[in-house]
Order: C-alpha cells, then structure tokens, then sequence
C-alpha cells in the first residue's frame, strides 16, 4: 500500500496522552466493557483479562508518530469511496449523501460520548450516537503479539475500514432486532453486523485498491488479522475448545470469506448488503 500524499483527508482527533479517569473492577466499568468489546469481536472475557492485568498502556505513545496522519488518509479514503458508493446506489433507507464518520484516536481509556467511557483494552470500536470511530493504536501491538494478528499498515487500514462500515450499517438502519435473536439466538444474532462489517472493509478496499496501490501482501495481512480476531480463534487463545454456541462475532472462516467477497466484488448494492440480515438465513448459515 502506498498512502504518498494522498489528499483525501478525514477528520481525526487526536485525543492521546489526554487522560479519562476509569473504574476497573466490575460496576460500570465492567459493563462497559462487555458493551464495547463487541463491536471488534474481542471476547469480553478477554478484554477483562487484559485490564485486570493492567497491561497494554504502552509508555511513549507519541502524537509525533504520524498515526494521525495515517488515519487521516484511511479515513479520507473511506470518505471518498463511501461518497461515490452512497451516490451509485441510491439506498431506500439512505437518500441523501454520505455523512463521514469522525474518528477519535485515544490512550488509556475514552469518553465515547454516547457509548459510555472505554479502556484501551477493548479494542477499536463504532460509537453510533456519536458517529465516531474510537482507536487506540497500540491496540495493533496486542493484535500481533497476543491474538496473532498482523500489524502491517492494511491490517490496520482494514480494521479502519471494518469499523467504518459499522458506520455505514447504522446510516442504512441495519440493526439486530429481537426478531433475529430469536432466529438465531441471542448470541449468534451479533454475527450479521460484523460479517457485514467485514464485507464492507473489503467493498472499499476493492475501490481503495488503485489509488491506494494495495498488493497481494496487503490483502494477506488483512485476512490474517481477520482471521486472528474470530472467535473461535480468541477462544482457543484462552486455552478452550470452540463451540458454534458461543460464537458471537463470526468463525474465521466467515471474517475471510466475506472480507474477501467484497473485495472481489466491490458490490455495495442493496441486495448485496441486504443479505446479511436476511431472516430465511441463520447466521451461522452465512
Ligand atoms: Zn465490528
């Protein structure tokens, strides 16, 4: 991938280094906790553990380390490809044009402002009542040394992308009704959103793909961060064998198949996306 001076630019905060007192120990803290782990598919059981053992703040995050700019152009990029992709297809839920998300960059903990306050250790997340996409960077250190991830710059663009399309789910009104619990089941019901989520990131990783000159190594790196950050996988992480029951968030094998679709396809119409909520589909059938 090659970002050069690319003038497409999002708007990014920069709130690192700004501290939000957090509670850790149950209550509030722990609810939020289990509230926001879930939109990256990070077990909260695991994002628990990784707060309780007060790891990850890692020392010397800079605001001089270009993240900002990087996101800025991530953004910048989803911003365009969204704009057009609105446009083309003329969405019944949506006719107007795309609105941009915000994004927050964070340290420690975050005030989501809509979504109650987050540590660090939940991972990126999708704020819909603020529209803002909260990252923490060093959550990227996690992801390759402890979940197995890769923290290559299109994994991390991926995973912007991914979050931006839990934004442009909420803008087209794709929610998970007690309808689709009861199809499939209170657990599982969370899967449609993140596979589309995925199919979304590789929608605009497919327009993304001359302008930003993303290669085959790029898209690797991507499928296995995808791939690490399924549920079975973070299951067998924590030292137990998976069962579809407890799948909230997709198997790996479902994060690669539909990341890869909409990369192949860079099929943002309504059919496309519809099927992901169609209710004569279980989702794990998906
Ligand atoms: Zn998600």
């Amino acid at each position: 991938m090659e970002l050069g001076n690319s003038e497409e630019r999002g708007d990014v905060e920069d709130r690192r280094g700004s501290k939000k007192p957090l509670a850790i120990g149950g209550g509030i803290g722990a609810i939020v906790i289990a509230l926001i782990a879930g939109y990256f598919g990070i077990d909260p059981k695991v994002a628990q553990q990784v707060v309780n053992g007060g790891g990850g703040n890692t020392p010397g995050t800079g605001k001089a380390d270009g993240y900002k700019d990087f996101s800025e152009k991530i953004l910048g990029s989803t911003d365009s490809v969204w704009k057009e992709q609105f446009k083309k297809n003329a969405y019944k839920n949506h006719r107007g044009a795309y609105e941009p998300p915000k994004m927050v960059l964070f340290s420690d903990s975050v005030d989501s402002e809509g979504c109650g306050v987050a540590p660090s250790a939940v991972g990126p997340f999708y704020c819909p009542a603020s529209r803002k996409v909260f990252l923490d960077p060093t959550f990227f250190e996690e992801l390759e040394t402890k979940l197995g991830g890769s923290k290559a710059e299109f994994s991390q663009a991926y995973v912007i992308g991914h979050e931006v399309g839990h934004h442009v789910q909420h803008l087209l009104g794709y929610v998970v009704t007690d309808e689709y619990r009861r199809l499939d089941g209170e657990k599982n019901a969370g899967i449609r959103p993140e596979l589309q989520a995925d199919y979304l990131a590789g929608v605009w990783a497919h327009h993304a793909r001359d302008k930003l000159k993303i290669n085959e190594g790029d898209i690797a790196a991507a499928l296995k961060t995808a791939k690490a950050i399924g549920d079975n996988r973070i299951q067998e992480k924590m030292g137990r064998k998976s069962w579809p029951e407890s799948f909230t968030h997709g198997t790996d094998t479902q994060r690669l198949k539909y990341f890869k679709q909409g990369f192949d396809t860079g099929d943002a119409s309504e059919a496309a996306l519809n099927r992901f909520f169609d209710k004569r589909v279980k989702s794990l059938d998906l």
